[in-house]
């Protein structure tokens, strides 16, 4: 039986003060909750904030990114141990918003000028062992654009982005890995994957999970869907069997939704 999941991405939003209050406000909301594994993902400045009003309830710490090397001249980077210095269990790796498939700095809209952090299969590949050496669990993602699901090459986009992210990986370490599937065109606009569908793409993921590995490794892992997970459609996506739980971003920044997102999710273990 997989421990659903409810994971809150805030991305690049809270200050310090609206860090703990949002964090305080879900602690109080879905703190005690045993039967769902909630994790936060504030931005890096404020992990240490919401470490501090986690502290005594089961909400487990996540970062949004890291680098692979353990310290060194990169400004700017993060590693593996400093995440875990502010106490961090989890950290989110590969998601779309930080791969460089749609952006470039010589682009004019905003939206693929944001997207040039250039995290390609082969970094995500490197953060994801580097972060499973440090005991780090990483939440990877994966996903579709658009353009790719049109074009009819779903499957073949997320498999190989999977396999990818795994190459190195051993079956001990493979325990401690979540999988997000998060087809890039529904992340923040409104637009949720069918439910059928999610399931069905989370399903041929956990096969890609059992030929990379074994059919153990895949049953017990946990795979999410993202996407604008929302109260209003998160029972649907609950009830699919190849569906563990959520990686939310626009409805974690509301303790009220997040908390009935934590409140569907234990539900559904039952
Ligand atoms: C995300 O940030 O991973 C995400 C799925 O965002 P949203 O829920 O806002 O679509």
């Amino acid at each position: 039986m997989r421990k659903p999941v409810m994971a809150g991405n805030w991305k690049m939003n809270c200050n310090n003060d609206e860090a703990k209050e949002l964090a305080d406000g879900v602690v109080a909301r879905g703190g005690q909750v045993e039967d769902a594994l909630v994790i936060l993902c504030p931005p890096a400045t404020a992990l240490t904030t919401v470490n501090d009003s986690i502290k005594n309830s089961n909400v487990k710490l996540g970062a949004q990114n890291m680098f692979w090397e353990q310290s060194g001249a990169y400004t700017g980077e993060l590693s593996a141990d400093m995440l875990l210095s502010c106490g961090c269990e989890y950290v989110i790796i590969g998601h779309s918003e930080r791969r460089g498939r749609f952006g470039s700095v010589d682009e004019e809209d905003a939206e693929a000028l944001a997207a040039i952090f250039g995290d390609t299969d082969e970094t995500v590949n490197r953060k994801v062992v580097a972060a499973l050496a440090a005991g780090l669990k990483p939440i990877i993602c994966c996903g579709e654009l658009l353009s790719e699901r049109q074009a009819g090459s779903t499957d073949d986009v997320v498999a190989s982005q999977v396999k990818a992210a795994l190459e190195g990986v051993s079956e001990a370490d493979a325990a401690n890995v979540i999988i997000a599937y998060e087809p890039v065109w529904a992340i923040g606009t409104g637009e949720v994957c069918d439910a059928d569908e999610a399931n069905r793409v989370c399903g041929m993921v956990r096969g890609v999970v059992a030929e990379v590995f074994n059919e153990d490794v895949a049953d017990s892992m946990q795979i999410l869907y993202g996407g604008s997970v929302k109260p209003n459609n998160v029972e649907g996506l609950m009830e699919q069997e190849h569906i563990d739980g959520g990686l939310v971003g626009g409805a974690s920044l509301d303790a009220e939704s997040f908390g009935t997102l934590i409140a569907v999710a234990a539900d559904s273990a039952k």
